[in-house]
């Protein structure tokens, strides 16, 4: 259950926790028609630092483009409902979630005649896969369900409605004992995780599928890629074939909430030296290090916050 903050950001306003409240005939709650971003606030060596606030901003209004939705904000300002969440509620290193969707008017699929509604709370979240994912590693499955084709329910949008895939592929994994699973694409090269993109690692270099492919490119993952080439570690963008997961050197998941996660076996097959690889570890601490000032950040990823 989440330690619930005072106050969520609600259509411009900051409203009580329990009175941000939508009506059951919200066109979202029916037809999926919600887009939404997740974001991390990191307690830095430099005080509270929300990582790449404009790119996921950004996404959102990307996400919203694509469904034709028009956001009643400015992207300045639910940069600041993001800052004003973190600040009011007096929070540290706590996660961001932003979301946008129909709300209520008609019950008819056509989405145009509802209003569109902007909330953005943010609460404190740990480990996404569990405490000791980031150093242990986590086992993994590979999906019988597939990601969306391409030219159906685009992945490239960060959507309510494509969790419905992802939660597909996620119940079916704990299901099997594994902490999370990685859908293929509907040729059957690898795509990504239910809420998290993958990376793996041969010979020294690392592969993961295209921005093009059936994935959302997530922000993360693009960090990784640019902390990698940064330190001359080649990264190779391409499809990626079932079967180059067990033979992997290491791999390694990438997500807001997930951070890295090394993966330790798929569908019951050891990677590597079945633990957290030395390339994973490495990229870890140069992520982490974004944070604790090891690590400059050259690119200006870090979006100060000063409490008020
Ligand atoms: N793929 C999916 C399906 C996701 O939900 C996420 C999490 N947002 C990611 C990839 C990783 O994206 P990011 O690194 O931007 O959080």
């Amino acid at each position: 259950a989440i330690k619930q903050p005072e106050l969520i950001w609600f259509n411009g306003n900051l409203v009580h926790w329990h009175d941000a409240k939508v009506h059951v005939l919200s066109h979202a709650i029916h037809y999926g028609s919600s887009v939404f971003e997740g974001i991390r606030c990191y307690e830095t060596n430099d005080g509270l630092a929300i990582f790449r606030l404009r790119d996921h901003v950004k996404r959102l209004f990307d996400s919203a483009k694509i469904y034709r939705m028009e956001l009643p904000f400015t992207l300045e300002s639910l940069e600041q409902a993001c800052r004003d969440v973190i600040t009011e509620n007096r929070l540290t290193a706590s996660y961001i979630r932003p979301v946008a969707f129909r709300g209520y008017n008609s019950i008819g699929v056509m989405p145009f005649d509802n209003p569109v509604e902007v909330a953005v709370a943010a609460f404190e979240w740990g480990a996404y896969l569990g405490e000791d994912s980031l150093a242990q590693g986590v086992d993994v499955g590979v999906s019988s369900w597939n990601r969306s084709a391409p030219n159906t329910i685009p992945t490239g949008a960060k959507a309510g409605g494509n969790y419905l895939s992802s939660q597909l592929v996620v119940e079916e994994a704990r299901r099997h004992g594994y902490a999370e699973g990685i859908a293929l694409d509907t040729q059957g090269y690898i795509s990504e995780g239910s809420g998290e993109n993958i990376f793996l690692l041969r010979n020294g270099k690392l592969y993961t599928p295209p921005a093009t492919a059936a994935i959302l490119p997530g922000l993360t993952r693009d960090s990784i890629i640019t902390l990698a080439e940064a330190q001359g570690i080649s990264v190779v963008e391409t499809n990626i074939a079932r079967e180059a997961l067990y033979l992997a050197d290491e791999i390694f998941m990438t997500g807001t909430a997930a951070e890295i996660v090394p993966v330790r076996s798929v569908d019951g097959q050891i990677i590597g030296a079945g633990c957290r690889g030395p390339v994973t570890e490495q990229l870890q601490s140069l992520f982490f290090g974004l944070f604790d000032g090891t690590t400059p950040d050259e690119w200006g990823w870090l979006e100060r916050i000063y409490l008020k």
